[in-house]
């Protein structure tokens, strides 16, 4: 009888959703809400499987195919670290940065970091190329702690020295299979000198060709590889 009695609230007890899969994460509550009012119910399994070790603060390759949530993956804890930092101010450089290959990709990151962001009062600013330097520059400069750029604008501004990196203890490359495959090898070489030595890197990728093994052995410190699916 109390056998049964147990298995039957085993059975009750067993969740038959996801409920509370985001709380053992222990992010702000104001991400939490924003999760929800997204309806969203529990993390991807990309998120699931790299937020533990992202906000333990470790190096990390992210890999899954296009459409599985790695925009969040990187930028909720992007939001804790910058959290847990000292407020910048204006004519500082940035906290966090994360580089994308391509304008439009960088705008939606850029949308989707202030969504989670806004409730926290923590923004971002973004430099593209295809328009003028002189009007974005000032964008560096906002005292923004989230900077979302391409690499081509950002080497512009960093050679005219005018992006200041030495701040940024939070790097993420987006779409690195893409990056590498654009040319973008040297250009990222050269934002990482830009960047302080301590730092936490992150890379997204949705293939992990032999490319990106090797560049990340460059500048990751013993990166964790969290790989989902077998890639595209
Ligand atoms: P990827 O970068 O892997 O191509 P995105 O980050 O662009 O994927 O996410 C794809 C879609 O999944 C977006 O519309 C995003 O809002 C949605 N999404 C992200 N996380 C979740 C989640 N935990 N639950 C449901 N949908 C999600
Ligand atoms: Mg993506």
């Amino acid at each position: 009888m109390l056998f049964r009695a147990h298995r039957l609230f085993a059975r009750f007890s067993k969740p038959t959703t996801a409920v509370g899969a985001f709380e053992k994460f222990n992010f702000p509550s104001e991400i939490l809400k924003s999760f929800s009012e997204a309806g969203f119910t529990k993390p991807t399994e990309i998120q699931d499987k790299c937020w533990g070790p992202i906000l333990k603060g470790k190096d990390l390759i992210g890999i899954a195919k296009t459409g599985s949530g790695k925009t969040l993956a990187f930028v909720a804890p992007a939001i804790v670290h910058i959290n847990s930092r000292e407020k910048i101010e204006r004519g500082d450089g940035p906290i966090a940065l994360v580089i994308s290959p391509t304008r439009e990709l960088a705008l939606q990151t850029s949308k989707e970091f202030n969504h989670y962001g806004h409730p926290l009062d923590i923004k971002s600013s973004c430099v593209f190329g295809g328009v003028d330097k002189e009007d974005q520059r000032s964008n560096l400069f906002k005292g923004k702690p989230m900077l979302i750029a391409t690499p081509g604008r950002l080497i512009d501004y960093i050679i005219e020295g005018a992006a200041k990196l030495s701040k940024v203890s939070y790097f993420v490359i987006d779409e690195v299979d893409k990056m590498l495959d654009m040319g973008f090898e040297n250009s990222i070489k050269k934002i990482v000198q830009e960047i302080g030595s301590n730092r936490q890197t992150l890379m997204f990728s949705a293939t992990f060709p032999d490319s990106i093994q090797k560049i990340s052995k460059e500048f990751m410190k013993d990166p964790e590889e969290v790989r989902i699916g077998s890639g595209e």
